[in-house]
């Protein structure tokens, strides 16, 4: 008998086992990596699971007045794979520019150029000529003849290269004013792509819209200017004391445990002089550790606040926290505090996971974007900033941290970063946070399921797919989980992932493994499947049997939302119902909430600003 029992239990696991790999399609490549063993299919990385990496050193010139960027860069790049690579694939953002490139967005005419300019390009010590080099879309493929990448070894790559920032102060990401005081320089280096268990050589060309797919790697980075200029970059200063006249180095250092924003300096204290030691250039030198990007900027005249936040409660450890901006700016004199405040809240509410670096600067440039411990955030004017700066400054865990494909799954990081934007929004503003109102896009045309890959996406679809839609997704999974439990669910997905690329699969399977059900029944239709969600009211019924009434609510669309109702009563008085989406995870279209014994329903509002409903007009009902 017990014997018996065993063999049932056995065979229930291994069915639940097999069904909940079976509800998911699965991609062939995906099988693939289960079959290597490179990931698992409970969402761990595999027992074989590898990544590549790089340490760059790399020296930068920034000529102000031409916009020129020029540089050396020595790449040691190591090759984990269990692949020979006979090639190494850089990446070079700035051909974006480059004559007959493909754009997403239009580029101001006098911008378009010859893309970066290679002065010599070298692996292991050995010249690669110019017609050796092949350049297409973004990429610079560096043919190894000869000298193939060994499983386990490393190759030496050294690069001198230089291009024109674009003078258009409204391009893409870079941003470098007309008159030359101020600079914001991201995707600026030869990169080595990623190449992975997946898809080998990473493949989608940099056209303006898809962001980040790099490896994790180290950084010591020296950026040269003219006298009078700052640089702010990602990682930590190494030589403050070189460039920083004491009394100033003495405020950068008290920043760094302050609690309250300190003025480092002010474009007030840059005319007057005195802040920086009399040098005929500034050198920076900033080291960065396992991040898969490197950003700087540059001004002679913005103003400099900082302060520092305890992220980790355990260890005490701190971030240093700047805001770099105009003086004519109307919302950044709040930032440096808002973005402290924000980070304080990521490390210990959501995503609830220390901040993992020891730094952040937010600069006043002309975008709303992130890069590792820097943001290119444009003034919001008479808007509060907050949703802003906590949206870009949460793309830390996601794409960051976490090494996101944002190349192919956005939905990983931009559906989490609206999602922590709208959070944070709420509990720091007291203001409300963006809700993306995914409702009046879903079951469009252009709705996309997530799981298309976004790098064959143009907006609209591509905003729904990785912003709106995951959001609302991952709103209804916190409501669905509880906080509790959906904070376990990140913070073991974050223990697993933190500094590798985890994939769509490896995120299901975790939270499903972590959470203690499969969610699979949720993830379908939210990722996988064209849908929208929609409730409506049928009517209000009485049920004489029960001697109460109950409101008929009906699931009209296929995406599984949280039922939420606001009840009136003839009587006057009011009350408020709430199911879980688990409701629908058997797929009924229709349900029942009974209301209070005795009384009669005036009115009833079905849902609500964080449930998103594409037909609202059946949400209201009246006596
Ligand atoms: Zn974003």
């Amino acid at each position: 008998m017990l014997r018996f029992l065993n063999v049932c239990l056995l065979l229930v696991i291994t069915h639940s086992a097999l069904s909940a790999q079976n509800n998911l399609y699965l991609h062939r490549n995906i099988k693939n990596a289960y079959d290597k063993g490179t990931r698992s299919t409970d969402g761990r990385p595999g027992a074989n699971y590898w990544q590549n990496r790089a340490e760059y050193t790399m020296s930068v010139n920034l000529e102000p007045k031409k916009r020129l960027l020029s540089g050396q860069s020595t790449i040691t790049y190591f090759n984990n794979s269990p692949d020979t690579l006979k090639t190494i694939r850089l990446k070079l953002a700035h051909d974006l520019y480059r004559k007959n490139g493909q754009r997403a967005y239009d580029l101001s005419e006098k911008d378009i150029d010859e893309g970066v300019m290679i002065k010599s390009l070298s692996v292991g010590g050995k010249a690669i000529a110019a017609d050796k080099q092949r350049r297409g879309n973004t990429f610079l493929d560096v043919p190894l003849e000869g000298m193939p990448l060994l499983p386990k070894s490393s190759a030496q790559i050294q690069v001198s290269w230089s291009y024109v920032l674009p003078a258009d102060e409204g391009a893409p990401r870079e941003y470098a004013t007309a008159d030359g005081s101020v600079f914001f320089v991201p995707y600026w280096y030869p990169q080595v792509a990623v190449y992975d268990d997946l898809q080998g050589w990473a493949s989608a060309p940099y056209n303006g819209l898809q962001e980040f797919y790099n490896d994790f790697s180290d950084y010591d980075v020296t950026i040269t200017l003219p006298k009078g200029y700052m640089a702010w970059a990602t990682g930590e200063l190494q030589n403050p004391g070189d460039v920083l006249a004491p009394a100033v180095l003495d405020k950068w250092n008290k920043a760094h445990s302050a609690t309250e924003v300190v003025s480092i300096f002010t474009e007030e204290d840059l005319k007057k002089g005195g802040v920086f030691n009399k040098l005929k250039q500034h050198q920076f030198r900033f080291k960065a550790s396992s991040v898969p990007d490197f950003a700087f900027a540059a001004s002679n005249r913005y103003n400099w606040d900082a302060t520092s936040v305890v992220v980790d409660d355990k260890t005490g450890r701190r971030a240093f926290v700047s805001a770099v901006y105009d003086t004519k700016s109307k919302d950044y004199y709040k930032v440096c505090r808002i973005g402290a405040d924000a980070i304080r809240l990521m490390s210990t509410w959501l995503p609830g996971y220390p901040y993992p670096y020891p730094s952040m600067t937010v600069f006043n440039g002309n975008d709303g974007m992130e890069y590792p411990m820097m943001c290119n955030d444009a003034s919001t004017g008479d808007r509060d900033p907050t949703g802003l700066t906590a949206h870009e400054i949460s793309h830390t865990y996601f794409p960051f941290m976490m090494g996101i494909n944002e190349q192919n799954y956005a939905w990983m990081d931009e559906g989490w970063a609206s999602f922590f934007d709208l959070n944070l929004t709420d509990s720091l503003s007291g203001a409300r946070g963006n809700s993306r109102g995914y409702g009046f896009f879903a079951g469009t045309e252009s709705d996309v399921p997530p799981m298309v890959q976004s790098r064959f996406l143009s907006s609209p679809a591509y905003r729904g797919a990785s912003y709106s839609r995951p959001q609302a997704a991952y709103l209804g999974l916190l409501d669905l989980l509880g906080y509790e439990t959906f904070h376990g669910c990140m913070v073991e997905y974050m223990d697993r992932w933190k500094g590798k690329h985890p994939m769509p699969y490896d995120f299901f399977n975790t939270w499903n493994q972590a959470s203690g059900q499969n969610l699979d029944w949720y993830w379908k239709p939210w990722f996988f499947e064209w849908g929208y969600p929609d409730l409506g009211i049928q009517g209000v019924v009485t049920d004489e049997s029960a001697g109460r009434q109950y409101v008929h609510v009906e699931r009209v669309g296929t995406q599984p939302v949280p039922v939420h109702l606001e009840v009136e009563y003839t009587d006057g008085s009011k009350e408020a119902f709430h199911q879980k989406s688990d409701v629908w995870r058997d797929g009924k279209s229709s349900m029942r909430v009974y209301c209070a014994v005795g009384k009669t329903v005036k009115s009833v509002t079905l849902g609500g600003r964080l449930i998103p409903d594409a037909d609202r007009k059946n949400n209201n009902w009246k006596l």
